[in-house]
């Protein structure tokens, strides 16, 4: 999320140079096109490019937006009426979401705004039904009306609608913008900076988490978990579990206070009477972006185990720990890759995988991680599994 400055570089989007040309060249030769499609890994930029093209659309001074007068500002925070911006409720959007809430948005005139731009957060989140309500609106696009999809897997977009849109490839961060980011964010000691940017993986949003002290005891936390299995046995799968739900509790508290704190701010802006109905939108996006929190936690917690067990493959098979993601660990991986060996190692990603995915569903996240957890204590300490190599 981008921070509230006050000066700003027009397009200023890190690491998505090329990304953002194609916007921006869009824009200032007025060949808008009315669907995008953002492809690429979750949360590199996407967000901060569709507000500045709804900025660059909207703002009053010439090309390009100039970054710093109401519109853009309101445009860049993500609270401007010309611009929406939709999340799933569920796992999946449903088809009355996308009729009610998309196309009602997309067929009215905002309060404020000459150009509509509609963005859509894991667009590849269509159930069938969705999907083919969708291709309505898109097919009948109503003028001044810009969709922006954003898109992880394009596998799971159908062909009718990606081919509607004009492809924008985002990619992950760099090591270098990582570490740059890592150092704007206070992260001084070489070190702890460096593990910080390759547990990172590219992602932003995980060096945001990283660069903070309890970010790098919560991955120490998850990267231990299979020799701690190992040694403690089923007790600590119940452990861990608990040790996981708290994080997630941490870290969604701290949204909601921030959550209220921004309804309060609102609300005294507006004189102490907040309109209802911006309340509940208000209340609505902070359940959401709660729901999003606690799934992204699990997520990196579990990419953290999973970075873990493949750099006890790479240790195993005789790689140089240096190239590990924690290189900063290699003797406990020298000795969790001998422990386990590769038969095992490779069985426990699965597991992990497969939860991953459990929690993209509805799933009952609490019980699926501690059914996780079982299962890896019961693998490590199986030792008809594998008997450990040397
Ligand atoms: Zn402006």
């Amino acid at each position: 999320m981008a921070s509230p400055t006050l000066v700003v570089e027009p397009w200023d989007v890190p690491s998505q140079r090329q990304a953002v040309a194609v916007l921006r060249g869009a824009v200032e030769r007025s060949e808008v096109s009315h669907a995008w499609a953002l492809v690429g890994p979750a949360d590199v930029g996407q967000e901060a490019a569709t507000r500045w093209l709804a900025a660059a659309l909207n703002c009053g001074a010439m090309l390009p937006p100039c970054g710093g007068c109401d519109i853009c500002r309101r445009c860049l925070r993500g609270a401007y009426p010309a611009l929406r911006e939709f999340a799933p409720t569920g796992a999946m959007y449903r088809v009355d979401e996308v009729r009610e809430q998309w196309l009602r948005t997309a067929f009215h005139t905002p309060s404020e705004g000459t150009w509509k731009v509609l963005r859509i957060a894991h667009a590849d989140r269509m159930n069938e039904a969705a999907a083919n309500a969708f291709l309505k609106g898109l097919e009948e696009p109503p003028p001044r009306t810009v969709w922006v999809l954003e898109v992880t897997d394009p596998d799971e977009l159908p062909d009718t609608i990606l081919s509607r849109c004009r492809v924008v490839r985002f990619s992950g961060w760099g090591a270098d913008e990582l570490d740059a980011e890592a150092r704007r964010l206070g992260l001084d000691d070489a070190t702890e900076r460096a593990l910080a940017v390759r547990a990172a993986m590219g992602s932003p949003r995980a060096l945001r988490r990283l660069a903070l002290p309890q970010g790098r005891d919560d991955l120490r936390a998850h990267r231990s978990i299979p020799s701690r299995l190992r040694d403690e046995g089923p007790a600590f799968a119940l452990t861990a579990a608990r040790a996981l739900d708290d994080e997630v509790k941490r870290r969604t508290a701290a949204l909601r206070a921030e959550g209220r704190a921004e309804i309060e701010t609102v609300a005294e802006r507006s004189g102490d009477e907040l309109p209802r109905g911006v309340a509940k939108q208000m209340t609505e996006r902070l359940a959401r972006r709660e729901r999003e929190v606690r799934v992204v936690t699990l997520h990196a917690a579990l990419d953290d185990l999973l970075g873990w067990l493949r750099d006890c493959l790479l240790v195993g098979a005789g790689g140089d720990p240096a190239a590990a993601v924690n290189a900063d660990a290699a003797e406990l991986l020298r000795r969790d890759a001998e422990a386990l060996g590769p038969r095992r190692l490779l069985r426990a990603c699965d597991l992990v995988l497969a939860t991953r995915d459990d929690l993209e569903l509805n799933v009952q996240q609490g019980l699926a991680l501690e059914a996780l957890l079982l299962q890896l204590s019961a693998l490590m300490l199986d030792q008809t599994a594998e008997t450990p190599s040397g």
